[in-house]
């Protein structure tokens, strides 16, 4: 069975078909199935931005299994920001070493142990009958000042894991996979995507 994945990058594709090994689905990716929408991100939520996507894709379909997700970083002291805007924060075109400059001017009057953040993602699924369900995956860190690592991207260099001693920049893939919103958020996709099969 076909679960079309509501994305552009081909590397998460290829990551979710990994994780849907043995479930009888695989993961292609909308362009592979000839769908190249336009999709404006409106919601308030990341399960909201996340069905958004997927109904969009769904609609062009005959009646599909698809899958979105939407992430990004909420840091406590800034009440979740950036939030869903974590990709556009400080402007779409910055650096994330401007986006990592701004986060710590914004928290410079904050004390070191209330640097508290989280990684976010939310993974809808809508069915071939329109039916849909959401998850939410989390792993929670603390805000490092000083960027560490070259592995993954986005926010990894400053988001520093207590319990592994590290950011997620500093770990690896399978590391990373283990403990990561994502990660998280993609086996608890797959739980309920196989549970009525
Ligand atoms: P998307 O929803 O996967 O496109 O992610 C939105 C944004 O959230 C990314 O552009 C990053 O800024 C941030 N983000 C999401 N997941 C991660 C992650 O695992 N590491 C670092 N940044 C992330």
């Amino acid at each position: 069975m076909r679960l079309i994945i509501a994305t552009g990058n081909e590397d998460k594709v290829r990551e979710i078909d990994e994780i849907l090994e043995g479930t009888g689905f695989e993961a292609i990716s909308m362009k592979q199935a000839g769908f190249t929408p336009d999709i404006v991100e409106d919601g308030t939520t990341f399960e909201e931005n996340a069905l958004i996507k997927a109904k969009a894709v769904h609609a062009l379909t005959e009646g599909e299994y698809v899958m979105a997700d939407d992430s990004g970083l909420c840091i406590d002291a800034l009440d979740g920001a950036p939030g869903i805007y974590s990709a556009r924060f400080c402007g779409e075109d910055s650096t994330y070493e401007e986006k990592f400059r701004k986060i710590f001017e914004m928290l410079k009057d904050v004390p070191e142990e209330e640097r508290t953040a989280r990684f976010v993602c939310a993974i809808a699924v809508v069915r071939p009958d329109g039916t849909s369900f959401t998850v939410r995956g989390e792993v929670s860190g603390i805000l490092h000042e000083e960027p560490k690592g070259d592995n993954g991207f986005g926010y990894d260099p400053i988001f520093y894991v207590p319990e592994f001693g590290m950011t997620t920049a500093q770990m690896d893939p399978e590391q990373k996979n283990a403990i990561s919103h994502r990660g998280r958020a993609l086996r608890s996709m797959v739980e309920k995507l196989t549970e009525r099969c």
